[in-house]
């Protein structure tokens, strides 16, 4: 597992928060708040339990309005509610603790349950409680209801498991979504105008493509993207020359472009150039893409610790 940025170590200095190595964590003003970074360490989400029930929905969906409207102010770039809190995630780390005093006064006046009560039934701890580790965020639990939790996370992992990949399909998809992400790049470059940088859409849309298709979320999918757009890239440039040929004059078989391309490439060095030139230009740019694509993606998912675990660090209730 990763350690934690200088910043949060800071905080673990500075403010108390216990240092669980990947994630760190304290109780503040009645309620429990986790913060983990992306693996990047670009985001930070702070996650704050509280007893997320189906009766307390209204309280909570009026909590996310209430955050909604500090988004601009705190820098905050996502909020959601998770089945045992509210999870936001910032960019700037010194907003988080800036925005707990602003937050946490609300979580009680909407009378969200927080310390002192299981995150799970919603009833009072008593002396089997526990502060424990719920997937990505501390909060207090039964000891009853923790292990209840872990088997109904058990269980989803082994459908998880069972679940079929679309590993395939999503390689379709990308290929099929490059090439449509290319068609820019294509009409730029028969317009005779640079269009190397349209590789970003090369990227862009092998990854629509992906997600379109159904591909798995899973290690696969960036070594798929990555060979794809570089085919994809390839394909289009390829294609470019054949149209902007065939439509410049060529007197002949448009068939036999291809061919009078690749003798050409290993005849003239100026042309080869030019062609080489195109190429790499548009595998940066699309390369640019990509790390823009998951660089993205991991903001939108920050680090996932999902492991269940009884924190014997605090006084047990
Ligand atoms: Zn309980």
């Amino acid at each position: 597992m990763k350690k934690i940025s200088p910043y949060l170590r800071l905080l673990v200095q500075q403010d108390g928060y216990i240092n669980k190595g990947d994630y760190i964590y304290k109780e503040q003003d009645g309620y429990l708040i986790t913060i983990l970074e992306s693996v990047n360490s670009q985001a930070r989400q702070a996650i704050v339990s509280f007893y997320n029930a189906v009766e307390s929905e209204a309280a909570s969906h009026s909590l996310v309005d209430f955050v909604q409207q500090y988004k601009k102010q705190y820098k905050l770039t996502a909020v959601s509610l998770t089945p045992n809190g509210i999870c936001l995630a910032f960019y700037d780390p010194k907003k988080i603790t800036a925005f707990l005093p602003v937050l946490l006064p609300e979580m009680k006046a909407l009378g969200l349950k927080g310390t002192g009560t299981c995150c799970r039934c919603g009833k009072p701890l008593d002396a089997v409680g526990q502060v424990a580790l719920l997937g990505n965020c501390v909060a207090h639990v039964h000891t009853d209801c923790f292990q209840e939790a872990v088997s109904a996370f058990t269980s989803e992992l082994q459908i998880q498991q069972y679940e079929p990949k679309h590993y395939m399909l999503g390689t379709m998809g990308a290929f099929l979504g490059g090439l449509v992400g290319a068609i820019p790049w294509l009409i730029v470059f028969l317009l005779g105008y640079v269009s190397g940088w349209l590789g970003i859409a090369i990227a862009w849309g092998a990854n629509k493509g992906y997600q379109i298709a159904g591909g798995k979320n899973g290690k696969g999918k960036a070594p798929i993207l990555i060979l794809m757009v570089v085919l994809s890239v390839f394909v289009s440039q390829f294609m470019g020359y054949w149209i902007g040929i065939a439509i410049s004059g060529w007197e002949g078989s448009i068939l036999d472009i291809p061919y009078a391309i690749f003798a050409t490439l290993f005849i003239d060095s100026e042309f080869a150039s030019q062609y080489l030139r195109d190429l790499l230009m548009s595998l940066l740019f699309s390369g640019f893409g990509i790390w823009w694509v998951f660089r993205t993606v991991k903001l939108e998912n920050p680090a996932k610790n999902l492991h269940y675990e009884i924190l014997n660090d605090q006084k047990t209730f």
